[in-house]
């Protein structure tokens, strides 16, 4: 009989390069390393800049810095995903093959206007659920569309998509067994008009390349593994345990945001705090 090998704990921790860390990536940063410390597995960094519009290489250098600073240590190569587009393009061409991809050409202006002429929309975690203007066309709209130069996005035909893969659920490790719902997002957009992915893609394909094991992230984004799931389902890709922490709050209760420059950790350490200092702040 085949015995299975106990799997090795992977987690990751995976900043966008928008701003300067704070002391909420500083607890989401060890919360990963910890619970790869506590079962003897590995930790690694990932860095998400898909959105090259926003992010920037002092942001990054910073993130190596404070990181390191704080007492942290992860693999290298670092993946970044915007070297890593082809992996995100051989995903949506085998999600179209299965059909469940649509483009759609539509501008904010064109879709307000459409849920204003509907009198309103359900909203989703992500805003309001997009009203299908664009799941409508036909093929041939489409095509000349695209040739006349149309820039679009491409969606996941949730509905579609939904009858596929039929009833999933995940691990969750502080929730037990979860139903994933992704109904909630509707017809969500996994290659952007200007870069062609989306978070949503980049994360599952990247979590299963790169062997995690065990996804832990803030609970805001809680609403997005049911769309990971669903994803992982059509592309037949392994599917994580996952955490879903609390956020740390600022000092007056709001939750913490990149905003908040006093608690970046670079100011903390300019201050003159230790890491080991910081390291409590965040609860390690
Ligand atoms: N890059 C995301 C963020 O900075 C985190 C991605 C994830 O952990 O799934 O919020």
């Amino acid at each position: 009989m085949l015995s299975t090998l106990p799997q090795t704990t992977v987690t990751r921790f995976a900043p966008s390069p928008t701003g300067l860390l704070h002391l909420g990536h500083a607890f989401a940063a060890l919360f990963a390393f910890q619970a790869a410390r506590d079962a003897g597995g590995r930790f690694l960094l990932r860095i998400e800049d898909i959105d090259q519009g926003r992010c920037r290489p002092e942001f990054e250098a910073a993130i190596y810095e404070d990181l390191a600073w704080l007492g942290l240590e992860w693999e290298e190569p670092v993946r970044r995903q915007s070297e890593c587009m082809a992996d995100y393009e051989a995903a949506l061409d085998r999600l179209n093959r299965l059909g469940v991809l649509y483009p759609c050409f539509c501008t904010r202006k064109d879709i307000q206007t459409e849920i204003d002429a509907a009198g309103g929309a359900p909203h989703g975690p992500d805003g309001p659920i997009y009203p299908g203007t664009c799941k409508a066309l036909s093929n041939e709209k489409r095509q000349t569309r695209a040739e006349r130069g149309d820039r679009f996005a491409l969606r996941l035909d949730m509905e579609q998509a939904l009858k596929e893969v039929g009833a999933l659920t995940w691990n969750d490790l502080d929730r037990g067994e979860t139903t994933a719902d992704a109904r909630i997002f509707g017809d969500v957009v996994l290659a952007r008009k200007d870069t062609p992915t989306s978070y949503h893609l980049s994360v599952t394909i990247d979590d299963h390349l790169q062997d995690v094991t065990l996804v832990t992230r803030g609970e805001d984004l809680f609403p997005a593994t049911h769309v990971h799931r669903v994803l992982q389902a059509l592309l037949g890709l392994d599917t994580p345990a996952y955490r879903h922490h609390g956020l740390l709050s600022a000092p007056d209760g709001r939750r913490l945001a990149k905003r908040d420059k006093a608690q970046t950790l670079r100011s903390l350490r300019e201050a003159g705090l230790s890491a080991a200092e910081v390291r409590k702040m965040a609860g390690y």
